[in-house]
């Protein structure tokens, strides 16, 4: 039961045995069948960044008794909300989070091997609860390290010769949010000024570390977008001088301090766009290889909310193109 919505269905999340079905017939079965019939099914929305991943997980979460499961690599430490775009609090709607800000970067990073077992756990906490664990992010060795059958921390399935493996240890319905690259790189742009307009640059300037050893390689956090890009700029203008912690520089066009300002920006929504390229080859491949990926295609709402000032129509469109098709899937995926 979900206290904040009154559409909530209560569906089976692990189908019982029909009563009906005899000890006998139940040896006779095929091994793989019975397996597949007693794991754990998992609904995971996968898409680029930007793509609303996030928004489609409280939209499934306030239909059906879901939580939800963050597979993001970076959102998973605490700090930087602004930067990484953490769903905000009041945009979760009650439901609750796992994996999202849990962890201290400043300890070791957070292997995939590592997310394999905390994520395994909160997907068996979830289900003991007869709820649905929903597992939403853009890091696709994370998704694929937790959810394969055997999974081997030697090798990289997105590179070289090692290839995604098909047999999954639970029952995944895929929902796939796809924006045509045209549309999401503009959206990206826009969102990362009005990312700009929220305080990034003031939490970024919090965060930088003057003494920082810029020789050795990033980790954790410190590896989020807008990280590296605004400490180059900070190494050149730190934000204490200026007296304030930091402060977008209204300054005239040729303003060497608002050209670094601006490099920086440039910086990361390039890196960004480039993040959002990488992750749908990831996707692909993980479709190529035998993934059944639902796709949504929300192209047509993120056109509207770029050409339009109300948002409502976008709204609207999300729901019809987004919303209804991926309730759809995961109806038919409970009843299974
Ligand atoms: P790989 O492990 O091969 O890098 P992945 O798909 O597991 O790929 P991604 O989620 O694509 O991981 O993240 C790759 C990089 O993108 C991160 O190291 C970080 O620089 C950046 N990144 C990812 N998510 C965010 C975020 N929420 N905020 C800021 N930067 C991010």
């Amino acid at each position: 039961y979900h206290p904040y919505c009154s559409k909530v269905q209560t569906l089976p999340l692990i189908p019982a045995i029909k009563p009906t079905f005899r000890r006998s017939g139940w040896a006779r079965m095929d091994s793989t069948v019975r397996r597949n019939r007693t794991k754990h099914k998992v609904v995971v929305i996968m898409g680029a960044t930007g793509t609303g991943k996030s928004k489609l997980s409280i939209d499934l979460a306030t239909r059906f008794p879901a939580e939800i499961i963050n597979s993001d690599k970076i959102q998973i430490y605490s700090g930087l909300d602004i930067t990484t775009n953490k769903i905000q609090m009041h945009e979760r709607q009650g439901v609750p989070h796992h994996l999202l800000g849990d962890f201290d970067s400043s300890h070791a990073e957070i292997t995939p091997s590592q997310f394999r077992s905390v994520a395994a756990a909160a997907i068996s906490d979830i289900s003991s609860r007869r709820k649905l664990p929903v597992l939403a992010g853009g890091s696709n060795s994370f998704i694929h390290a937790l959810l394969v059958d055997r999974f081997d921390s030697e090798s990289d399935p997105f590179n070289g010769s090692d290839s995604v493996s098909t047999e999954l240890r639970y029952r995944c319905c895929f929902l796939w949010v796809d924006v045509s690259f045209a549309v999401l790189s503009d959206y990206l742009s826009k969102r990362v000024d009005e990312m700009l307009g929220s305080g990034m640059l003031e939490e970024l300037a919090k965060f930088y570390d003057p003494d920082e050893d810029e020789s050795r390689p990033k980790t954790g956090l410190r590896k989020a977008i807008g990280v590296p890009e605004f400490d180059r700029h900070f190494r050149k203008y730190p934000p204490v001088d200026q007296g304030i912690i930091a402060g977008n520089p209204k300054k005239k066009k040729d303003d060497p301090e608002m050209e670094s300002f601006e490099e920086a920006v440039k910086a990361i929504k390039d890196n960004t766009c480039h993040l959002a390229k990488k992750q749908i080859e990831k996707i692909l491949r993980m479709r190529g290889a035998g993934w059944d990926l639902k796709r949504l295609d929300a192209t047509e709402a993120f056109r509207v909310l770029l050409s339009s000032d109300s948002g409502k129509k976008s709204s609207e469109i999300w729901e019809k193109q987004v919303v209804e098709p991926s309730v759809k899937f995961v109806r038919r995926f409970l009843e299974e």
